[in-house]
């Protein structure tokens, strides 16, 4: 069993961290806010000071943070002189790559093994440790992470070297922010030519419109029982954290020169989600706006 340090005990670190400890692990866990590391300590996480602390004397260092910002404020505030060489720095928070490569390259620097692994599954994914990661980062930092990560997953990818991980999950969400808008302009035109939900989803569900944010995510009650629609639209995977990944997605297509018209207009959309006081919603929710009518 490993000694871990884990830094960012909120909606997702707090049930990770829970799982870890649950397995066996050692886990030492920090948080600026202290009601968080109170209900990681009931989970078994033992309250350190500070990063530097949780990073002395660990084998595995785990951030799930906010930002880009925030990652490597911790990762160069103290904690990568705090830890012996060698030991393996993981960043799980969702952060543009740039940022992501410089962790990386601070982590190099002192001659530490690091990995970029950013999750999908939520916070449901988290609690029932059925999260995804993907991984970016030498196979090295892979093959010794990967252990850790199983315990709070159920796949984990090494997506290439540093950065990759955290490409991957931003391509993924531009995808699927593009492919819910579009299953949202459908259910609503279908409204318009007298055409039931059911009949709709009965049909696209096998034709060639098929896609996750139909089958899984369905945007109108009825059709996917489990779905956040049939819940009064409660996330489910939020509104606004959707925006900060198509945010993500438009400032790294602007850095490598890639054009992605329909995710600069799906940025916008759930922009204008956001702006209508939607952002803690289900993303799915943004029918609503597509339709014209508040929820
Ligand atoms: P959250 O805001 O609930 O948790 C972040 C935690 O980090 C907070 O408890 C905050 O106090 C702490 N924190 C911030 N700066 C810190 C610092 N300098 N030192 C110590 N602690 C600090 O956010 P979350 O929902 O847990 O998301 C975390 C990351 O996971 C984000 O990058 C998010 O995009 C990503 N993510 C979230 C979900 C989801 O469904 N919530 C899904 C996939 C990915």
């Amino acid at each position: 069993m490993a000694k871990i340090g884990f830094i960012g005990l909120g909606n997702m670190g707090l049930p990770m961290a829970g799982n870890l400890v649950k397995s066996g692990h050692e886990v030492a866990g920090f948080d600026l806010v202290a009601g968080n590391v109170e209900q990681a300590v009931r989970q078994g996480v033992k309250a350190v000071a500070s990063p530097a602390d949780a990073a002395r004397d660990v084998e595995v260092f785990i951030t799930m943070l906010p930002a880009g910002k925030d990652t490597l404020d911790v990762w160069g505030g103290g904690m990568l002189a705090a830890a012996a060489p060698g030991t393996l720095f993981v960043d799980s928070s969702t952060i543009d790559v740039t940022s992501a490569r410089a962790a990386h390259a601070l982590a190099a620097a002192q001659n530490m093994l690091s990995l970029d692994a950013p999750v999908s599954g939520g916070v449901g994914g988290a609690r029932a440790a059925t999260l995804t990661f993907m991984c970016g980062g030498a196979g090295e930092a892979f093959a010794k992470a990967k252990p850790i990560l199983e315990v709070m997953g159920q796949r984990v990818v090494h997506c290439g070297a540093a950065g990759a991980g955290q490409a991957a999950k931003i391509c993924n969400n531009l995808m699927l922010g593009i492919s819910m808008i579009g299953v949202c302009e459908a259910f609503v035109l279908a409204e318009k030519l007298g055409l039931s939900h059911q009949a709709l989803f009965d049909v696209a569900s096998t034709s060639s419109g098929q896609c996750w944010a139909l089958t899984s995510y369905c945007p109108v009650p009825g059709p996917v029982p489990n779905a956040p629609s049939n819940n009064a639209y409660k996330a489910g995977f939020a509104s606004a954290l959707m925006l900060k990944d198509l945010k993500l997605a438009q400032e790294a297509a602007a850095a490598a020169g890639a054009t992605t018209p329909l995710g600069a207009a799906a940025a916008q959309l759930f922009g204008l989600h956001n702006a209508w006081g939607e952002g803690r919603t289900d993303f799915s929710g943004i029918i609503h706006l597509i339709r014209g009518k508040a929820p």
